[in-house]
Formats: structure tokens, C-alpha cells, sequence
């Protein structure tokens, strides 16, 4: 597919035209933050048929900028965000709504109420390996829960972030939302301003910045970051199945998923077995040609395909050994679908998340010691486990932490909406996605109104032996 796009023009923004934008939207959060239900789904309604209208647009700016299939871009960029969209607009009233609460009988004659309301000025901050699905994804949960937004995408992937500015000037007044394009100096600008929430999607080591900047003005954050991803399938799994969904899950987007499995172990009674499934599941997806092969994407630049391939050279030279590609064109970004065995602990393939077609596999005799290894890292964004044993799973679930869990499949969970997306720790901290998104954009404000006379009105000052008495019995009933 030949790109037909212009190319993007590259540049930091100016900081007097950062607070400028900044200004008009503290201006406006009021405005905003009170729009009733109708008007905000009028502008998720607007932002819905606007993807639809770039859905061309969107596959050809992937595709110059890393060459992602254009259904994989429908799958992974598309779908992710009118589905929320859909979610979103169904649930938004009863969101709105805010919830009502139970109220102590000690405090009879009132009532309670969480009423959530916008934060104000909000900051996205999004990466580069699903451009457009991380950046509107959370768009939505900030436009549906009243918010103005300044969004800063990622440099790598210029032709998608010049084309979403486009595309959001397009429905938004910059008072409202507004995309400003640039690199590092832009975003260390936008962290110097006292924004209302930030949510930022990138590294972890970035998100220690993203988050020290933000308390300097006691800003809430959602932090949506990365690392390595544990799979373990056991002796009990479907091993063709599982080998065709890890394959998938781990080469999709070339491997450049934050929630793609990292690492693996395999019982090693089906190693072999799942060496040989997942031969033929990599001949097959991409036919037997991986390098010539559209479906295949390709590492966004030259910078991540040296890392990449720093990580698998400095692992060969402790020992391992390739099962599975294991062939490079550096000057088309391209490694192909490459599985390893025998990889050392300490090679970076194993220190560093990997982020790319790589995928290092080990087989085990006891999954506690498999438990071990996982604990003793950072907890995962996601950890997956294929097993037909019920035991098992428990047994994994209740022995490790991680951002979230796939059972028989891998990635899967992005996809629905109900579920909170995230990780813990190092992982992330807060959770987007549906009611969680929009909770992490709104503030729960807690509403409490007197409506009969209170009992706490008789325990005012003076105190005196009656009014102990009323209190000893409170403390004691209620
Ligand atoms: P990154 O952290 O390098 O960049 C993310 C954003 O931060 C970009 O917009 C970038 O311009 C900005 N940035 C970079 N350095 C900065 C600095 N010093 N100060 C302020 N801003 C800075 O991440 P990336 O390379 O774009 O994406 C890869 C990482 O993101 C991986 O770790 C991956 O696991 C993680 N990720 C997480 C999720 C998730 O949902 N949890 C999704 C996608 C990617």
C-alpha cells in the first residue's frame, strides 16, 4: 500500500503558545465541566463518525509510519475506540447520575450522594505503539466526564499525530480540546502547568518523571506503563491453541504492545511440542515469508530496531539459541517473528522489556519455582496463564499480582470495555477503560444535605454529663 499522505511536519511547540492554550481552556473548565448528558454525547456521537470518516486516513498514516496492515490498524486502532465509544455512550447518563449512598442512622434526617464531576484541565499523554487507540481512547473518558484536554502524542509516529490534530481540530474548539504536537522539550513544558489530571501511557522509567512533575502541583495521575509480561502454559493446555495466540499476541504490531507476552515458560513435558506448533503457526500467519509478508508490521525506527537487536545479539553471545526467524534487514526496520531458548537471566533480552518480535522461551518442571522468578520482578501489566486446570489457575492467580490476567488467551482483555485496564506499581497506577476511565478523569465529590433536624445539632458545645452520655451511647449503637 503506497501512502499518499503529505509528510508530517516534525516540531516542538512553543511554550507561549502551550500556556496560551492552557489559559483558554482553564477558562472554559466551568463551561465544560457543567455540559449535561446530551451535550457531552453530542460530542462523543461527533467524535465517533470523525474516526469512521478517517478510518482511510488513519491506515495510511499507520502504514508510513510503520507499516502496520490496514486491518490490523482496523483491529487494534479502530475497534479498541468505537467500542469504548459505544460503552461509553450507553452507561454515560447513569454515570452522570452519580450514585447515591447509605447515610448512619446517627446522622438520621440527612442524605448522601457521590456527584461526579469534572476535573478541569486535563493532560493526555500518549506513545507511539498504538497511536490512535491510546490517544482517543482516553480522549473519551476525558470528553465524556466534562473535561478540557490538551493531548501531546508521541514523535515517532509523526504522520498519525499530525493527521489526529487535524482530525480533533476538526470537532473541537482548541478551548476545548486541542493536540499539540512535539517531542520531549514539549512535554517537559506541558508537565511545568498546573493541570487538573494527567494521564500519561509510555515507560515506566517516563512515568517517574510524568509523575514527580505532577506533584509539584499535588496532580492526580494515571499512569499507563509497561515491562515484562509472564505467560505459563502448563502441562494441561491446548498446546496448538496456545502457541497460535501467543504468536499472535506476541507479533502483532511487530511485538511493540506493552501488554504483549514478554516472556514465557512452557512445562517441560510440551516444550518441544510447543516449539514445533509455534513454527507452524509463525509459517502460517505470515507465509513463510515474514520479510515479504503485508501483515507483518515493521519496528517503528531505526533506534528500536538496534535496541532490539542489541538485546538479541548480546543474548546469543551467553549461549542462546534461535528456535524460530532469527533474520534481519536493518535497513527496512524488519527482525523477523523470532522465538529463543536458552536464554541467560542476565542477558537484556531478559533485563529490559523487550517491546519487538522477540520472545525468549523456557522450559519448567516446578511452576512455584516459575512463581519465584515472576515475583522477583517488577509486577507485570499483565500475566497470562493456558491451562485446562482449575487448581492451576487458582494456584498462579493467588500466588502473583499483576495489572491483569488473560486465562487461555493473551492481550484479550484490552478489549472490554467492562473491565478496568492498567497495572500496578511499576506497572501503572489507576485504571482506564469504561466506568474506571471516566472515574479517573471525575472527581467523586461527596454530597452530604441536611434535611430534618440533625442529632449532632445536641452535641454541640458545652459538653456536659448528659451530652457524654448521648455520645458514649452513639459510640456504642451506631
Ligand atoms: P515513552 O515513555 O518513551 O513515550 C511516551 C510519551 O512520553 C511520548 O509522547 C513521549 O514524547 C513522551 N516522553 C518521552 N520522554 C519524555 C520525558 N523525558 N519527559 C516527558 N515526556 C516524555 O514510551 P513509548 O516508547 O512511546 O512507548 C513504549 C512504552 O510505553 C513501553 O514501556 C510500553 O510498555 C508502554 N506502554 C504502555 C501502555 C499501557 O497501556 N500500559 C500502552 C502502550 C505502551
Amino acid at each position: 500500500m503506497a501512502s499518499t499522505i503529505l509528510p508530517p511536519t516534525q516540531f516542538e511547540t512553543d511554550v507561549s503558545e502551550l500556556s496560551r492554550v492552557f489559559n483558554l481552556q482553564v477558562e472554559n473548565q466551568y463551561h465544560i465541566g457543567n455540559t449535561t448528558a446530551r451535550q457531552r454525547l453530542d460530542k462523543l456521537n461527533k467524535l465517533h463518525n470523525l474516526i469512521l470518516k478517517y478510518r482511510p486516513q488513519i491506515k495510511e498514516a499507520l502504514y508510513a509510519d510503520y507499516r502496520k496492515h490496514p486491518s490490523e490498524v482496523d483491529l487494534t486502532e479502530i475497534y479498541p475506540i468505537t467500542s469504548e465509544l459505544k460503552h461509553t455512550k450507553a452507561h454515560l447518563r447513569s454515570w452522570m447520575r452519580g450514585e447515591s449512598v447509605k447515610t448512619p442512622f446517627a446522622m438520621m434526617g440527612s442524605s448522601s450522594r457521590i456527584k461526579y464531576e469534572s476535573k478541569g484541565v486535563v493532560l493526555i499523554i500518549s506513545p507511539w505503539n498504538f497511536p490512535v487507540n491510546l490517544t482517543f481512547g482516553p480522549l473519551v473518558s476525558a470528553i465524556a466526564a466534562g473535561n478540557t484536554v490538551i493531548i501531546k502524542p508521541s514523535e515517532m509516529t509523526p504522520h498519525t499525530s499530525s493527521l489526529m490534530k487535524e482530525m480533533i481540530a476538526e470537532v473541537f474548539n482548541e478551548s476545548e480540546a486541542v493536540l499539540v504536537e512535539g517531542g520531549v522539550e514539549t512535554s517537559t513544558e506541558l508537565l511545568k502547568l498546573p493541570f487538573n489530571h494527567i494521564f500519561f501511557t509510555g515507560a515506566p522509567s517516563i512515568g517517574k518523571i510524568v509523575m514527580k512533575a505532577a506533584a509539584e502541583h499535588l496532580c492526580s495521575v494515571t499512569l499507563e506503563l509497561g515491562g515484562k509480561s509472564p505467560t505459563i502454559v502448563d502441562e494441561s493446555a491446548n498446546i496448538s491453541m496456545a502457541a497460535r495466540r501467543i504468536a499472535w499476541g506476541k507479533y502483532v504490531n511487530n511485538g511493540q504492545v506493552c501488554i504483549a507476552p514478554d516472556y514465557l515458560y512452557v512445562h517441560e513435558s510440551k516444550l518441544e511440542q510447543f516449539i514445533t506448533e509455534f513454527k507452524k503457526q509463525v509459517k502460517n500467519f505470515y507465509n513463510n515469508d515474514a520479510a515479504n509478508e503485508v501483515s507483518y508490521a515493521r519496528i517503528v525506527n531505526q533506534r528500536h530496531y538496534s535496541r532490539i537487536k542489541g538485546y538479541i545479539d548480546d543474548a546469543l553471545s551467553k549461549g542462546a539459541k534461535i528456535e524460530v526467524g532469527g533474520t534481519f534487514n536493518k535497513s527496512k526496520d524488519f527482525i523477523a517473528p523470532t522465538l529463543m531458548t536458552n536464554v541467560a537471566k542476565d542477558s537484556t533480552l531478559m533485563t529490559e522489556e523487550i517491546f519487538g518480535p522477540v520472545l525468549p522461551v523456557y522450559g519448567y518442571a516446578s511452576v512455584d519455582a516459575v512463581i519465584n522468578e515472576i515475583n522477583a520482578r517488577e509486577k507485570p501489566l499483565a500475566l497470562y496463564i493456558y491451562s485446562k486446570k482449575q487448581k492451576n489457575i487458582n494456584h498462579v492467580m493467588n500466588n502473583t499480582r499483576a495489572g491483569g490476567t488473560c486465562i487461555n488467551h493473551n492481550a484479550a482483555h484490552f478489549f472490554n470495555s467492562n473491565l478496568p485496564f492498567g497495572g500496578s506499581n511499576n506497572s501503572g497506577i489507576g485504571k482506564a477503560h469504561g466506568y474506571e476511565g471516566f472515574k479517573a478523569f471525575s472527581n467523586a465529590r461527596a454530597v452530604f444535605q441536611q434535611h430534618l433536624p440533625n442529632a449532632l445539632d445536641l452535641l454541640t458545645p458545652p459538653y456536659n454529663d448528659f451530652k457524654q452520655r448521648l455520645i458514649d451511647l452513639t459510640i456504642k449503637w451506631f
